[in-house]
């Protein structure tokens, strides 16, 4: 058995886990990245729209409305001091990336060029304003090779293509992780003073997808599995825009260009639902608003999906009916330089031409909200008071901090990502001057060794396949945008069942040792099941809407009796899991108290939770 023994163990190389990885390291820790991908190949890479920051390089804006923006987005579920530390550290934690040698696009005068995004706005709701940092439509892309530079340069450890598959806890203290190395499929023991997750989404629960085929949310499927509750598990957020049938997303970054939505009726129908956004609203807002559209058989040849059209003679068309200046109008050569990337998808994906003819999208499954409860310091907690599991961090999608509530909203991940990813590695390095090496028991791996054992030896009728396309379906169809008693309860049902075949009656072909990527999918797959479960479990017990969680059995919003975090704990089996699921971790409002006790009056409160209007 391989031991790596190093102060500070990253699980995961996306923007979270190598922001935590480089300021561990700035700190004088010794850093080691375990990652199942190769490190740039991480879902960050993907993320096309843009970094939110207020620096106000083309319009007036403050921290403080990002903020509020951010509070309102999440639908007031969103802590409020962690979303007053991210839209305050995102202007400087982008500064840094642009003095790291990150290309963002310029203005005219060669600042960081910016754009508009969905529920973004100035003065506190008052109009749209440009504050997604961008490189052209590969935002993404280019921090995880920024942050992997930085990281190359800084000494960090790389242990690429090593899958985490259990987590160690010593009395109470987290005490590092096991992995197996994939080309060989033997299993390593990584013995860290800090282990930090940052493992991303798990947004393959879902049918239609934006997520790459790896976000399996393996990092809260074992922190669950382990002891730690998960937190807002029922909020997972649907994105719009993806492409018909394929998921792959289209960047809201299209809509904030001026592109808009199309029902069948040739309309813009977004400016029914929220007629001052339009079709900038927030995600959960024109998500719900496809699927009405869609069951009044307005959609697009009646199969569900809507035109996304961004042609320029249609926006100019909006723009000047919107009494918008001039020198906002696009023609063909603005969309070919903003969106090159999501051209480039459409056009070979599905021989549909973004700036001839509309295209056609839908909802997909794209971002979870909640995760592995954290505090601001992206320590990992472990019950309502915020009792701190030692020597456990988490940050990124896999985390919940709470910045994003009820709802995320666009470019508010990846400043999510750098800021507490940042926060997290900085108090790692402390932690570790100061920890002690825990002990490790006899034989860490022989309880995760045997599972991986009943999985290779299976022999059942199951193929791990046709179980996953079934979860997937079941929660498209029950616990997706619209959600009733009766529907999620049929998913919790159909996933007892899929549950009983995966531990009962699994097949895998591949009995080897190398690569064994039909393995891996299996065990993952045990992790998407586990995931989907608590969306499920969590889900039935929040009875009203709110965000991302639509009940149509109870169509309100509930301050009064919901104003809530939830947690959910596994406890019990595997196989057989018993779940708590508990409302009592208050919502941070201190931005909304402290309004109260210099005594504004109500109407001037802007933390105070009201209706949402877009
Ligand atoms: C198509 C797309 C476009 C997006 N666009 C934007 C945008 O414009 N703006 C925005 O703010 N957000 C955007 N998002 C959301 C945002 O990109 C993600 O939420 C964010 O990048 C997640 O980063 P992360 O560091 O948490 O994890 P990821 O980048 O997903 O990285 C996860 C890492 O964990 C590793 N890992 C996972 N499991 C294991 C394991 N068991 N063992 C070892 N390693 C493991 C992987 O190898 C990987 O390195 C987009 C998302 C998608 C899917």
């Amino acid at each position: 058995m391989k031991v790596h023994k190093h102060d500070a163990i990253i699980v995961g190389a996306g923007g979270a886990g190598l922001m935590a990885a480089l300021y561990a390291s700035k700190g004088g820790a010794d850093v080691a990245v375990v990652s199942k991908l190769y490190p740039t190949r991480s879902h960050t890479g993907t993320a096309q729209g843009g970094i939110g920051a207020a620096l106000g390089n083309l319009d007036e804006d403050k921290p403080i409305y990002h903020t509020y923006d951010t509070v309102k987005g999440g639908d007031y579920l969103t802590d409020q001091a962690a979303a007053r530390i991210l839209a305050e550290n995102a202007v400087d934690a982008v500064i840094e990336l642009e003095h790291m040698g990150l290309p963002f696009d310029r203005t005219s005068e060669r600042r960081i060029s910016q754009r508009r995004f969905g529920g973004h706005t100035r003065n506190f709701g008052q109009e749209l304003v440009r504050r997604a940092c961008h490189a052209a439509d590969r935002t993404g892309h280019m921090i995880l090779q920024t942050l992997y530079q930085q990281c190359i340069k800084n000494e960090v450890h790389f242990f690429d293509e090593f899958q985490v598959v259990d987590m160690i806890v010593v009395d109470g203290v987290c005490a590092g992780v096991i992995a197996i190395e994939l080309g060989t499929g033997e299993f390593h023991i990584f013995h860290g003073k800090a282990s930090f997750f940052a493992t991303g989404g798990w947004g393959r629960c879902g049918a239609v997808t934006s997520n790459a085929h790896s976000l399996t949310g393996d990092g809260a499927a074992i922190a669950l599995r382990r002891g730690v509750p998960l937190q807002d598990m029922e909020f997972f957020q649907f994105h719009p825009t993806g492409i018909y049938k394929m998921g792959i997303l289209i960047t809201e970054g299209v809509r904030g260009e001026g592109g808009v939505l199309i029902n069948s009726a040739g309309e813009r129908f977004m400016e029914r639902y929220a007629p001052s956004a339009k079709d900038l609203a927030s995600r959960d807002v024109v998500s719900r608003a496809i699927y009405l559209e869609t069951r009044e058989g307005r959609s697009i040849k009646n199969r569900g999906y809507m035109h996304l059209d961004v042609r320029p003679q249609t926006v100019n068309r909006y723009f000047a009916e919107e009494g918008r200046d001039r020198s906002d109008f696009i023609d063909e050569a603005t969309v070919e330089r903003k969106l090159p990337d999501i051209l480039d998808f459409c056009r070979t994906y599905l021989g549909v031409d973004p700036v001839k003819e509309p295209m056609p999208v839908q909802p997909t499954a794209h971002y979870a909200m909640g995760g592995i409860p954290t505090n601001i310091e992206a320590q990992v907690i472990t019950d309502a008071g915020g009792a701190v599991m030692p020597g456990l961090y988490a940050a990124g999608e896999t985390a919940c901090v709470s910045v994003h509530g009820a709802n995320r909203l666009g470019t508010n991940s990846l400043v999510d990502l750098i800021v507490f990813g940042r926060r997290g590695g900085m108090h790692m390095a402390e932690f570790v001057k100061a920890a002690d090496w825990a002990q490790l028991p006899a034989n860490p791996e022989a309880e995760i060794r045997a599972e991986f054992e009943r999985l290779r030896r299976s022999s059942g009728k199951s193929r791990p396949g046709e179980l996953r396309a079934k979860m997937q379906a079941t929660m498209m169809d029950n616990v997706g945008v619209f959600r009733t008693q009766e529907t999620v309860q049929r998913g919790i049902d159909e996933l007892a069942e899929l549950r009983e075949r995966f531990y009962q009656d699994i097949h895998i072909d591949d009995k080897a040792h190398v690569f064994n990527t039909d393995l891996m999918e299996a065990w993952e797959l045990g992790a998407l099941i586990d995931l989907a479960d608590v969306t499920a479990q969590t889900a039935i017990e929040r009875k009203e809407s709110r965000g991302a969680h639509s009940r149509e059995d109870f169509k309100a919003r509930d301050d009064e009796n919901w104003l809530v975090h939830s947690l959910i704990h596994h406890d019990g089996e595997l196989a057989n899991p018993a779940y708590r699921v508990s409302f009592d971790k208050a919502v941070d409002l201190s931005l909304w108290e402290a309004e109260k006790e210099q005594g504004l009056p109500e109407g001037e409160q802007k933390f105070r939770p009201v209706e949402r209007v877009y």
